[in-house]
């Protein structure tokens, strides 16, 4: 018989009862050090005083009021974004491929309002992960996620990333914009190489499409910067951010230029729950975190550290790790035995990693990690590697 919850995800056996900083904790109390932060998404880690007490005050307050009235708490938390960012405006939802469908239509609606409304289509790219709505497996474009689902959504293209001839050709009176992750992190922490987002706003600029970044996995100081986007000294017209931004709250945002955040006119876009003052409450602590003094330099050192010690793992256990990738706290283990084995041997060993594509093993820590945690981390991965590399070389004899 089918179980009661829809059979849709591969869980480990397994169900943490509490969680404090970097670590969780299962029903039989063993700890774990938590490197996946549900995926790049427990940005503070877990029971942070801070964010608990926003969360818990907020709900003692009101939960929810709808957008049929004003919510301060949203204002205040759009203002800081703007603040802090490119961005004039900002639209808040609830999941990361909510803010990508925010983002298309943003584009697609400003492009009509601007006279070309034949300009529907967006350019992404191979390996890339956009959500897993209608569209966005379309925008996605990996077979995988396709598969018996019917026709795409049309109005995607794909071209390989970091081609920017490829980009080019892919050019038609119908392109609308181009969407791209400044690290692919599903598809395999895989970057965008030095000038590449250059490039691609150079040719939106030339041929007036809209540059967008989907920044839900990279985003939120993720890598070091509030957003991966300003290592590279180039703005988008158009974000998507989710995943850390309400430090495991559901929330996600579409942060715009005016010239797309006007297009958004009343009546035209919207969700029920979106910018909610509970869920911008959480916003709010996260954001008075991570804009604190230091806080974001002190993540870099860290990730200095960790990127390191990384290195050094893949010096000492060549059959193993091939490959550090990735930027700040979204650092990826290019794996040489499949990397669900690898994941299954860490979280035997009590380390939680997550898998991603192009057979990499993804770490992605809560920011507020310090050294002591990527010490310990490194040693537990060390422990990994050897018992994968005896068991290579037993299975060899
Ligand atoms: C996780 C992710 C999404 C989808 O976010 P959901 O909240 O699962 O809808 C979209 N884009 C990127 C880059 C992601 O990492």
């Amino acid at each position: 018989m089918i179980s009661a919850l829809m059979p849709n995800y591969n869980r480990a056996d397994i169900c943490f009862e509490h969680g404090q900083g970097a670590y969780l904790f299962d029903e039989t109390r063993r700890r774990y050090l938590d490197f996946g932060a549900g995926i790049a998404t427990s940005s503070l880690g877990h029971g942070h005083p801070h964010l608990v007490r926003a969360i818990a005050e907020q709900a003692a307050k009101v939960i929810h009021v709808s957008n049929l009235y004003r919510v301060k708490q949203a204002e205040r938390l759009a203002a800081r974004y703007v603040a802090a960012s490119f961005a004039d405006s900002v639209f808040f939802c609830n999941s990361g491929a909510e803010a990508n469908e925010g983002l298309v239509k943003a584009m697609r609606k400003t492009q009509a309002d601007e006279g070309h409304p034949e300009r529907t289509r967006v350019i992404c790219f191979e390996g890339a992960f956009h959500g897993r709505t209608l569209a966005m497996i379309s925008a996605t474009g990996n077979p995988k996620y396709l598969a018996g689902f019917g026709e795409p959504v049309p109005g995607f293209d794909h071209v390989p990333l970091n081609d920017i001839a490829a980009v080019r050709a892919a050019i038609t009176p119908q392109t609308a914009g181009i969407l791209v992750e400044p690290i692919q992190g599903e598809g395999g922490i895989r970057a965008v190489n030095p000038g590449f987002l250059q490039a691609l706003r150079d040719l939106c600029d030339e041929h007036g499409l809209l540059l967008g970044f989907d920044e839900v996995q990279t985003g939120m100081g993720r890598t070091g910067k509030l957003f991966a986007h300003e290592w590279h000294g180039v703005t988008p017209d158009v974000l998507s951010s989710a995943k850390g931004i309400g430090g495991g709250f559901p929330m996600a945002a579409v942060l715009g230029t005016e010239r797309v955040a006007k297009a958004l006119v009343p009546g035209s876009h919207g969700t029920t729950y979106g910018g909610g003052p509970l869920a911008c409450a959480a916003g709010n602590a996260v954001l008075d975190v991570i804009l604190a003094d230091g806080f974001l330099d002190q993540l870099t050192a860290t990730a200095a550290f960790l990127r390191a010690g990384l290195e050094a793992l893949v010096v000492a256990h060549p059959a193993v790790f091939t490959e550090v990738r990735g930027m700040g706290l979204l650092l990826g283990l290019k794996c040489t035995p499949p990397n669900g084995e690898v994941q299954a041997a860490a979280l035997t060993h009590g380390l939680l990693t997550v898998a991603a594509g192009d057979n990499v093993l993804r770490l992605a820590p809560p920011l507020i990690i310090g050294q002591a945690e990527c010490e310990e981390a490194l040693a537990l991965l060390g422990e990994v590697a050897a018992q994968l590399a005896a068991q290579a070389g037993a299975a060899a004899k």
